[in-house]
């Protein structure tokens, strides 16, 4: 196979392109390793801004970054497309369909999935936010939802074609109901004037006490009250037992109509993660040493979500940051071993969290200085941010003329149904009788 590596290098193979992967790759760029990196998409994705593709405010490309363009200048990288199936830490060998890969050092970066709960009937019907497929056709989804309004033969179909249920109180949740209720409540009313859009129902169910259970308790109350004033209906203690596709019934036997259902509840590791040795935790995370290594196999690192790990008294958290930061590390523990040295253990740098209400408001809850913001500065901040972590130049580019586009113009700069089954208008069509 043209991919095996045959030098007397270390191979280093990383699995995954996501932010621990990439991050573990840069690290290991330009130094004496032949790194083999693997993902089954040819992008890296940022997972964080998922949200406004689905809601139309960010076209797809702006999110993702071809992987090859982003590593063309490091001869000692080269990139697999394919998906592991397996990895052999005995034998150090990853398997791709039918082919074996060994390696001196593994990273595995695989992230996570969602995690439906073992809820066959929202697994089955609901949309969720993880890939970028499945935010283009959500957006598609949504849009169609609103075409077919425009048919409904009376105010009840039309009713129940506009009423979206977003399940999850967590960043996720909140930006996607908060970017949902301004795209069918502020935005698409100039397209269809003759649509009673501000009759559209967006609902968010949030299993505890609160929204954005990690922020301070004022920031969550500024977060409940701004997503109501969006016309968000926010219901707290509530879950979801079932949803038949258009209703949700809820674990205390009642329920609500709901066209579309988008899960934001909650991840888990990886299928990957479960024929790693070692113990699982919740959720399938892979319990690690203190070095991000696994206890009985020191050259098999696992970092970002699939990692499990306490600080403090709390789990390393599933974020960016976090991925960010222990693929760095792992990199940095692989040299240092390469070069006889030590490393100190692994400790997370957390620097706070940041949460979109709508366009101009924001919270934030910053950890060096301790400040909690809310409303515009917050917002600006998250712009900031997110246009500097945002990979790619190009991406930035983009990202920054779809935000001129929709915040200056009070517009959503993707409206496209894009249909990958049948001309999009025949479905209108037949589902709106
Ligand atoms: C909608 C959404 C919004 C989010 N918002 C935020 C936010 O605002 N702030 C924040 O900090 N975090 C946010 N997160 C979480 C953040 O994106 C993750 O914590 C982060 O992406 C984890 O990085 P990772 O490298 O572990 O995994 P990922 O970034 O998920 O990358 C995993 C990579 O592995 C590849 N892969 C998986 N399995 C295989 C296999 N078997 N073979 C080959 N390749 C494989 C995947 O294709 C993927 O490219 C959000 C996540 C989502 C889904």
């Amino acid at each position: 196979m043209a991919d095996k590596v045959q030098s007397k290098v270390p191979t280093v193979i990383v699995i995954g392109a996501g932010f621990g992967g990439l991050n573990a790759v840069r690290f290991l760029c330009g130094q004496d390793f032949n790194v083999v990196l693997v993902d089954r998409h040819n992008y890296h994705l940022f997972q964080p801004l998922l949200y406004q593709v689905a809601t139309g405010a960010l076209e797809a490309q702006a999110v993702a970054a071809p992987v090859r363009q982003l590593l063309r200048r490091w001869r000692n990288v080269r990139f697999i497309l394919g998906h592991v199936e397996s990895v052999d830490c005995v034998a150090r060998v990853i398997k791709i369909g039918d082919e074996a890969i060994t390696y001196d050092y593994l990273v595995v970066a695989a992230g996570s999935v969602t995690n439906f709960f073992g809820i066959a009937s929202v697994m089955n019907h609901a949309h969720d936010l993880k890939g970028l497929c499945g935010a283009d056709d959500l957006r598609s989804h949504i849009l169609r939802m609103v075409e077919m309004a425009t048919q409904a033969p009376d105010a009840d179909r039309h009713n129940k074609l506009l009423s979206f249920v977003v399940v999850g109180g967590g960043a996720t949740g909140v930006e996607f109901a908060g970017a949902l209720a301004e795209l069918l409540h502020r935005i698409l009313p100039k397209d269809f004037p003759d649509l009673a859009l501000h009759r559209a129902q967006v609902s968010i169910i949030q299993a505890g006490e609160y929204l954005l259970p990690s922020f301070p308790r004022t920031l969550q109350e500024y977060a409940r009250q701004h997503l109501e004033t969006l016309g968000v209906t926010v219901r707290l203690n509530t879950r979801v037992r079932d949803y038949t596709g258009d209703q949700v019934v809820f674990q205390d036997g009642s329920g609500m109509y709901a066209s579309t259902l988008i899960w934001a509840a909650g991840v888990q590791a990886e299928s990957l993660a479960r024929g790693l040795p070692g113990n699982k935790q919740r959720g399938g995370r892979v319990m690690v040493s203190a070095d991000l290594s696994l206890p009985d196999y020191p050259e098999v690192f696992v970092i970002g979500d699939l990692a499990y790990g306490e600080q403090d008294g709390h789990p390393w958290p599933q974020t960016a940051p976090f991925a960010i930061q222990s693929g760095r590390h792992a990199a940095c523990v692989i040299r240092a071993r390469c070069a006889g040295r030590r490393v100190a253990r692994f400790r997370f740098r957390d620097q706070g969290a940041m949460a979109v209400l709508s366009r101009f408001r924001a919270v934030a809850s910053l950890r060096r200085p301790a400040w909690n913001i809310q409303g515009f500065p917050a917002w600006v901040s998250w712009l900031f941010l997110h246009l500097l972590y945002l990979v790619g130049f190009r991406n930035r580019i983009l990202a920054l003329f779809d935000w001129g586009f929709d915040y200056l113009g009070n517009n959503a700069a993707v409206r496209l149904i894009m249909d990958r089954t049948s001309h999009g208008i025949t479905v209108v069509h037949r589902d709106a009788k």
